[in-house]
């Protein structure tokens, strides 16, 4: 298959669902005993509720939505961060959009830029460069926010920086990295995950091998997997086989895209960079060994952290959760996002209360989308 509209067939679609509905009957799994998939990504999550594949798939499958999602990880002490850098004076702070709305433990960017504070809109690194070559007399902090997906454009613009020694630019750098929650989610006893379909465009970066451990180690399967109706019913099927024959497997579903070694330019890149920082909290999953990224020694004069002597090292910033806000259990799976007690009460996504109701990625934003009406009922 070449072209989208192909990915989105329905006779072909029908049929794929047909083998999923056998080989979901091979394995015995029902609505009581249901086979646990967990997408990591954010963008499946999406994916899967705006096609409806949620309600097409057999009752036997039941769908456990990740913590692939950057902007619902990040926890509120580092919002409340970007509101203190953005509002000294000297600053032009400049964040994707998604970031905006997320609310912090007084007022979001939005409230901010709202209260004065310079923040701009951007759409890639690159644009925040410019906008530091035009403002020679202020500071310009890039909120540099993501996976790996996101992780190598961030550090371009540094190296770029650094050649034309733009000393008013820096980065205020949050990246983080997939294989660690996960491997935290299966430590969790708690935790029912019989496969995962994995990120489609991390993987591009990082190639199928980081994966390799959930398979390995925990004996469970994973499918790396593209973004359209198909490819993700294709992945299913492939993670339900697995099951069914007793493999435990990193199989590439998006190998139109995916490399198994990854994106030698992008993984340069980001080892030039960036070293992973000792620990890293992330909402609802707490401090994670190894799973943030910060920005090396040799590139400390654009880094914010270093300059405004602000973020990790800084002194304790962990901030309670507002009170009901269930993002936590939303993220791990314990609950779906309509259990949650504030779902369409206190959150909403014109009023957010957690970053999940924020960003499209959010499993409650998917959710509230596409199923709200019988979900708040
Ligand atoms: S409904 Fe709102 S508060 Fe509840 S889990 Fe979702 S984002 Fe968090």
């Amino acid at each position: 298959m070449r072209y989208v509209e192909e990915f989105r067939d329905p006779v072909a679609a029908k049929s794929v669902l047909k083998a999923i509905e056998e080989v979901v009957n091979e394995i015995g799994a029902t609505p009581e005993k249901p086979v646990h998939i967990m997408e990591i990504c954010g963008g499946h999550t999406h994916a899967i509720f705006r096609y409806g594949l949620d309600k097409l798939t057999p009752p036997g499958i039941e769908f456990i939505h990740g913590p692939g999602c950057p902007v619902c990880v990040l926890p509120m002490s580092r919002i409340d961060e970007c509101v203190e850098i953005a509002e000294r004076p000297e600053v032009i702070f400049t964040t994707f959009g998604d970031a905006m709305r997320v609310p912090g433990s007084k007022k979001s960017l939005l409230q901010a830029k709202a209260d004065g504070a310079d923040i701009r809109m951007v759409y890639s690194p690159l644009d925040a460069l410019e906008i530091a070559r035009r403002n020679p007399d202020r500071e310009v902090v890039f909120f540099g926010l993501g996976f790996e997906t996101t992780t190598p454009s961030t550090a371009l613009s540094i190296q770029q920086a650094d050649r034309e020694n733009l000393s008013n630019f820096s980065v205020f750098c949050n990246h983080i990295t997939v294989p660690p929650p996960i491997k935290v989610l299966l430590d969790d006893p708690h935790m029912v995950l019989d496969g995962f379909v994995g990120p489609g465009h991390v993987s591009m970066v990082i190639g199928t091998h980081p994966y390799d451990f959930i398979a390995r180690d925990y004996g469970k399967p994973i499918v790396i997997a593209g973004f359209e109706p198909l490819d993700l019913l294709q992945s299913v099927l492939m993670v339900l086989k697995q099951i069914r024959d007793g493999r435990a497997e990193v199989e590439n579903q998006y190998a139109r895209i995916v490399p198994e070694h990854g994106n030698p330019v992008s993984l340069a890149a980001i080892a030039d960079v960036y070293a992973p920082r000792p620990s890293f909290e992330w909402r609802g999953l707490g401090e994670i060994d190894s799973s943030g990224l910060r920005i090396r020694d040799r590139y400390k004069a654009f880094d914010t952290e270093a300059k405004f002597g602000v973020g990790y090292g800084a002194g304790d910033r962990t901030i309670q959760e507002p009170e009901g806000c269930e993002c936590g259990a939303v993220m791990t799976g314990r609950i779906k996002p309509f259990e949650c007690p504030q779902y369409g009460k206190g959150c909403t996504p014109e009023m957010p209360l957690g970053a999940l109701m924020v960003s499209s990625e959010g499993a409650c934003a998917a959710y509230f989308q596409y199923s709200a009406a019988e979900d708040v009922a």
